[in-house]
């Protein structure tokens, strides 16, 4: 197909094309990729748990008891004991009555957005969401606006104009791309005045944000009543695979009845499962890699501010560099290669036409050193 030729060109001369790097290591911060060691800030291991030895113990005891392949859909007889206790992990985790696993976050967000809302029904989605809450949007066939990023007074003007229809809010609760937490006290407020769902996808909040690493909820202690629709994935700062709803009994019940992207796939390996109840456990507990995290983003800023870079309004380990131009952020991506330092360059349509960046993301595992490191190496850069 002619068309197809000519875009990948179009692509490349808008310096907009994407290629896959191989990697040849283990997930950490010291990596092996296209045969050279690098030292990375691109992961979203934000607790450098993908690769503890506890959690891939776990995964090879699961794999022993259990196979790998979970054979079947949850609803068939792929649920297996070690899912139901994950379950009910979560759901004491976030305090919530019930959770319910989902093979990805991308399949989560399309199933619960589809399942809920149909023809007829409105969709308020911030402007920066991730693109998997879009298409679940998209997905659902209900009228689909968008409001103005983080701004709660700008939803509940659109909320006000729709009082007699089903309304659900949708939001990042870390936007995944800029680092920002979601104004999410208001916008519970905004909701509820509207008679409006809420619904949260914590992707990046979960293990990072909150005392015991319970996200934004935990962060502004924001019960059921305020967000009853809550998305988590287990693939970023859990370090394994696989994502969760978690809400009331009605909720969970209603979705296993009529998501499709829950009942139409395979359950994730019961290992997996395995492994990720060890990497709660581990999340939970050991406080001391979120404050780590919080000391290596502060010396960050503060040595970033003094190159003059441009941050951006983040207190997360997603410390994005506004680039703005395309071609300019991946020669600078390309220069930190050079010294040995990997971060991606996030271009459009993941983020806005003129908004390109360096997302920098910063693990526990990351040290001092490393970031002294790459500070020398933005300074070359520039
Ligand atoms: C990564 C991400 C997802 C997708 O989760 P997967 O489990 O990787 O499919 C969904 N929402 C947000 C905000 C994300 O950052």
């Amino acid at each position: 197909m002619p068309k197809l030729q000519a875009e990948l060109v179009r692509l490349k001369q808008a310096h907009l094309y994407r290629s896959r790097r191989i990697s040849d290591s283990a997930t950490g911060v010291c990596v092996h990729i296209d045969g050279q060691k690098r030292l990375s800030f691109c992961s979203n291991d934000y607790l450098g748990l993908a690769n503890h030895p506890v959690v891939v113990k776990a995964m090879q005891a699961g794999a022993a008891r259990w196979g790998v392949g979970s054979g079947a859909s949850h609803l068939v007889n792929g649920h297996t004991s070690a899912h139901h206790a994950l379950e009910e992990e979560l759901a004491a985790f976030t305090g919530r009555p019930r959770a319910l696993l989902f093979s990805t976050g991308y399949m989560a967000n399309m199933g619960v957005i589809a399942a809920l809302c149909g023809r007829g029904d409105y969709v308020f989605e911030d402007r920066l969401n991730h693109a998997s809450l879009l298409d679940g949007g998209l997905l659902s066939q209900a009228r689909m606006q968008r409001f103005a990023h983080a701004d709660a007074s700008a939803l509940a003007e659109k909320l006000t104009k729709q009082d007699n229809s089903e309304k659900l809010v949708v939001t990042d609760g870390v936007f995944s791309m800029d680092g920002d937490i979601a104004p999410l006290p208001a916008l519970a407020a905004t909701s509820k005045q509207h008679n409006a769902w809420l619904m949260v996808d914590d992707a990046h909040g979960f293990g990072v944000l909150g005392k015991n690493g319970g996200g934004c909820v935990e962060q502004f202690a924001l019960g059921i009543d305020d967000v009853p629709i809550l998305i988590g994935t287990l693939g970023k700062a859990f370090g394994t695979f696989g994502a969760f709803v978690a809400g009331s009994e009605e909720l969970i019940e209603y979705l296993i009845q009529k998501a499709r992207p829950y009942i139409y796939t395979t359950a994730l390996p019961a290992a997996v499962a395995e492994a990720s109840r060890a990497s709660l456990t581990l999340l939970q507990t050991e406080h001391w890699r979120r404050e780590k995290l919080q000391a290596l983003i502060k010396q960050f800023r503060r040595g970033a501010a003094e190159l003059g870079l441009e941050l951006m309004a983040s207190e997360t380990p997603i410390q994005p560099l506004l680039i703005g131009d395309n071609h300019k952020a991946m020669s600078m991506r390309q220069k930190l290669q050079q010294q040995g330092i990997l971060i991606s360059a996030i271009r459009p349509p993941t983020v806005p036409d003129g908004t390109a960046r360096l997302r920098v993301t910063f693990s526990a595992e990351h040290t001092e050193d490393n970031v002294n490191h790459l500070l020398a190496a933005l300074e070359q850069s520039l």
